[in-house]
């Protein structure tokens, strides 16, 4: 270093043209750069990497989000303005932030707690948001983590898949979206006494999650994994990085009801059979997910609830005929490539909604079925000759029974 800086007292700044005497300066093969354009420079390049990132990242308002979120999720209209405004907030902080107006620091990060039952679309709804903007996203499945010194996987390997869906482009990934499914399964056991339930490694989870959702420096393993001393970490912000949780939250329902009916506050008449007919998780609170097992400063990190309904029988029609990218409609197209044309009856969408109903997974029951109603069309028709296929309801009935024998084991 020491014949790279000068202190000479005749030379002067090859950009600036200033003087350099007893100041810093670095010298290159035929030039000198002094302290200030260093400074300067450093700060160009910071203003290049964010006006970069500032350039591919679009803007879209509540009203955008929602429309475009409509295409592709049936119901779930409360979460989808939830989420809309929670997002464009998000992302109006991080650009302000990108343009140089502030660090965002002084707008809290809103990340977003989902709870609603499975197969509801809380996923969905993470994934369509982040396609839409066409941020880096990730899922990770919350139970796959525990606490340094157990076996599993480190939190820290979250940023790993982001990392992964931005190419390793760090200050991309910094911008990205993560989606923790599952979250409710890192809550301490319940039960009244929880000196004797206590699922440490719950709880330890909690902890490590909380370093990432505060928004701070993470030195994250490349390869994720495990850390361990010789692999070289890659160091992550998270201050701009939107976290969803999600999960189905068993057993909470039943501490906000308590709540309710103990209090009767929320409802205008007070009268309590009211609350039976409602989703009651709409009305949780930060209180209820603390009894539930989370410690206070995880849930303080998800400013943002929202809960999911339940699919009845005609949103589950809807997802199965009217999504963009809707079962029936890929299926179509997928049979369309074989020169077939594939026709489901309307007494065949009623019986497929029935079964998945008892299935008790939500949509995803709806795709376990129709795909094992399709499966051996799929494996016989391409190259027979046929072009057209009809489903009925009939047929639905036959092909369940035969893979899943008789439902109400199941059910
Ligand atoms: P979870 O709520 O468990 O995260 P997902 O979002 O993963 O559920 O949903 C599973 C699948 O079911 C999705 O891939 C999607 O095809 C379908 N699905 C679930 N809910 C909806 C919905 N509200 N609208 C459209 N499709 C849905």
């Amino acid at each position: 270093m020491a014949n790279n800086t000068v202190s000479g007292r005749s030379k002067i700044c090859s950009f600036c043209g200033q003087p350099i005497e007893g100041r810093f300066a670095i010298r290159g093969i035929n030039a000198f750069i002094c302290e200030t354009c260093l400074e300067k420079g450093a700060e160009l390049v910071r203003q290049h990497k964010r006006q970069r990132l500032r350039g591919k990242l679009e803007l879209k308002t509540p009203r955008e989000i929602k429309e475009y979120l409509d295409q592709y999720v049936v119901g779930q209209e409360r979460a989808k303005k939830t989420l809309a405004v929670a997002v464009y907030n998000h992302y109006k902080r991080v650009i302000r932030a990108l343009e140089g107006g502030s660090d965002g620091s002084s707008l809290e990060k809103a990340n977003i707690l989902m709870v609603g039952p499975t197969g509801v679309g809380k996923t969905l709804l993470a994934r369509t948001i982040a396609r839409l903007l066409d941020v880096p996203f990730c899922i990770v499945d919350a139970t796959t983590f525990t606490e340094a010194g157990y076996v599993g996987e480190d939190v820290e390997s979250i940023l790993t898949r982001l990392l992964q869906s931005a190419n390793y482009d760090v200050e991309w990934a910094e911008v990205g979206i993560v989606y923790i499914d599952e979250i409710d399964k890192i809550a301490r056991k319940q039960g009244e006494n929880p000196s004797i339930t206590r699922d440490v490694s719950g709880e330890g989870v909690q902890q490590a999650l909380l370093k990432l959702l505060e928004g701070s420096d993470v030195l994250v393993p490349p390869q994720g994994g495990r850390k361990h001393p010789e692999q070289p970490m890659i160091k992550v912000n998270t201050q701009h990085i939107l976290f969803f949780g999600g999960g189905a939250f068993d057993g909470l329902e039943k501490i906000v009801e308590r709540r309710l009916k103990s209090s009767a506050v929320g409802f205008k008449t007070g009268d309590v059979s009211e609350i039976e007919e409602t989703n009651l998780l709409q009305y949780v609170t930060p209180m209820d997910l603390r009894r539930y097992g989370f410690i206070p400063e995880l849930i303080g990190r998800f400013p943002v609830i929202t809960a999911l309904d339940p699919l009845d029988k005609e949103m589950m029609k809807a997802i199965l005929t009217q999504p963009k990218n809707a079962i029936i409609k890929q299926y179509k197209e997928l049979f369309a490539l074989d020169g077939i044309e594939l026709v489901f009856t309307d007494d065949a969408i009623e019986e497929i909604v029935k079964w998945a109903i008892k299935l008790n997974l939500g949509a995803r029951g709806l795709k376990s079925i129709v795909e094992t109603i399709l499966l051996d069309y799929m494996y016989e028709l391409p190259g027979s000759g046929v072009d057209f296929l009809k489903i009925t309801g009939d047929l639905v009935r036959k092909k369940v029974s035969e893979r899943f024998g008789s439902l109400k084991k199941v059910a």
